[in-house]
């Protein structure tokens, strides 16, 4: 297809997101040369921790090297999921069944910190249901799929998900070619923009100090606690705080060494024709693939637009090639949006650890919670919280699995940058092999 045909008048490649949410600049103000406690980054992470600390009576201050906020948690796709990039089997192969179970609870614990947090503090993101459908692109995916429901409910961890045969998912979405699904209800969606400027505000309002456009580039630890130089200034503190995730770098190079940085890409189209909503969407609804690489496709929030979403480690070259790219996997998994035109396309940045699991603990003295592999809005919320209660000393009987396990080393002390793309190869590989069936169907219907 023609750019003319794919990209529509308002092409941008800004974030959907931040059309109703834009990034603000941050006030200027004589520098703090000292902090109780210095953040780097100012995502869900970084601004959970100093919130709460600030509210804790210490003096705070955020260090941002670009836009406050203009990390990956202003540019997700908003699903609030009561799960992590694991399924449950392979979290307890991985990890035995009781510790599986334990970290899959966490995702549960996350999505409650996140709703209670927004209903107390008045922040209106947009959280709604949505019908959510994991779509099987082979038997072998679908039976990979129950299973893993399978084990969520006898942990308790989900109960009402339900996988559905293929005549059920056509029967209710008019999707065809599909091996069956899980059909999951009740799901939750928001829009990350506004979640992220509500949580920014009330960061402000208790005092923290933000500053943007301000790099962190050393810490050395003295006797009262680090100096913290950066592209503006040295501060002097007693904590610090890492929540950089998938933006890490060799400033923070004990993390930067044991994470694999992700580009994650999206697109949202134009608002939809009322016949193409009535007929993908006649309810709130979010889509997922079953590779391993998934392609996502939900509603927006105000009901009028496809976002899309997917292509994990992909190097996309131009604005315009992504969208041709995020176009065609949208149009491939759903058929009736390829006369839809993409408005808006953008990538963000995450954090893979070598174990797929999130990481929070202390290093050197330093806090961190990071490696979220795909799926931190709200575990990273919920991490941020707990270093600041960690800080602060507030006892708390939720447990905490990730305490205490420490970030692995990459295999064979292998350069995370090499793994990652050794890692993306094999499993873009297996997806591709594994999905050829439903592939060449769509061939056939003409959608390459
Ligand atoms: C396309 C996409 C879709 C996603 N969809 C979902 C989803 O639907 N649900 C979900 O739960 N998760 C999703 N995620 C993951 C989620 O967005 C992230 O895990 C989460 O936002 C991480 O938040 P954070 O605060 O830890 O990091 P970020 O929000 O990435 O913020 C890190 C910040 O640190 C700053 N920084 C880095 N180094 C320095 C330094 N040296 N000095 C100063 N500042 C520094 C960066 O500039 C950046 O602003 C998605 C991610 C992407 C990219």
């Amino acid at each position: 297809m023609s750019n003319a045909a794919i990209l529509s008048d308002a092409f941008t490649s800004s974030p959907y997101w931040w059309d109703a949410a834009p990034r603000i600049p941050m006030k200027d103000g004589a520098w703090p040369s000292h902090a109780d406690a210095v953040v780097v980054g100012s995502g869900v992470t970084g601004l959970h921790a100093a919130l709460h600390l600030a509210r804790g009576g210490r003096e705070v201050v955020v260090l941002e090297a670009e836009q406050a906020g203009c990390g990956a948690s202003t540019r997700n796709n908003g699903t609030i999921v009561p799960f992590l990039y694991l399924k449950q089997y392979q979290l307890e192969r991985r990890f035995g069944k009781e510790v599986g179970r334990a970290i899959a609870m966490t995702a549960i614990q996350a999505i409650s910190y996140m709703l209670n947090f927004c209903e107390q503090e008045g922040i209106d993101c947009a959280i709604k249901e949505y019908d959510r459908y994991f779509l099987a692109l082979s038997e072998r995916h679908m039976a990979a799929l129950s299973e893993s429901v399978s084990l969520q409910r006898q942990g308790g961890i989900v109960t009402d998900w339900q996988p559905i045969g293929p005549d059920r998912l056509t029967d209710e979405t008019g999707f065809t070619g599909f091996s069956g699904g899980v059909y999951v209800p009740r799901s939750l969606g928001c829009h990350p923009g506004l979640y992220h400027s509500g949580l920014l505000q009330r960061c402000l309002d208790a005092g923290v100090r933000i500053i943007d456009g301000t790099r962190v580039t050393a810490t050395r630890a003295n006797a009262n606690g680090f100096d913290v130089s950066s592209s503006n200034g040295q501060i002097s503190t007693r904590d610090v705080v890492w929540g950089t995730n998938g933006y890490t770098g060799p400033e923070f190079n004990w993390a930067n060494e044991r994470l694999m940085p992700v580009p994650i890409h999206m697109a949202a189209t134009d608002p939809l024709p009322p016949d193409v909503l009535a007929s993908v969407f006649p309810t709130p609804r979010a889509f997922i693939d079953s590779k391993t690489n998934i392609t996502w496709v939900r509603l927006s929030p105000d009901g009028t637009r496809a976002l899309v979403g997917g292509r994990g480690g992909m190097r996309v070259g131009s604005p315009e090639n992504n969208a041709r790219i995020m176009h065609a996997d949208m149009a491939r998994l759903i058929p009736a949006l390829a006369s839809a035109k993409i408005s808006h396309v953008w990538s963000g940045q995450c954090a893979f650890s070598f174990d797929n699991v999130p990481h929070f603990g202390q290093v050197d003295g330093m806090y961190y919670a990071l490696g979220y592999c795909g799926v931190g809005m709200t575990i990273g919320s919920w991490l941020g919280k707990r270093i600041a209660d960690r800080i602060l000393g507030v006892s708390t009987d939720e447990p905490n699995p990730y305490d205490g396990r420490t970030l692995p080393v990459p295999p064979m002390q292998i350069d995370p940058h090499v793994a990652f793309r050794l890692g993306i190869s094999l499993v873009n590989a297996r997806d591709w092999w594994e999905s050829r069936g439903y592939r060449a169907m769509r061939r056939e219907q003409g959608l390459t």
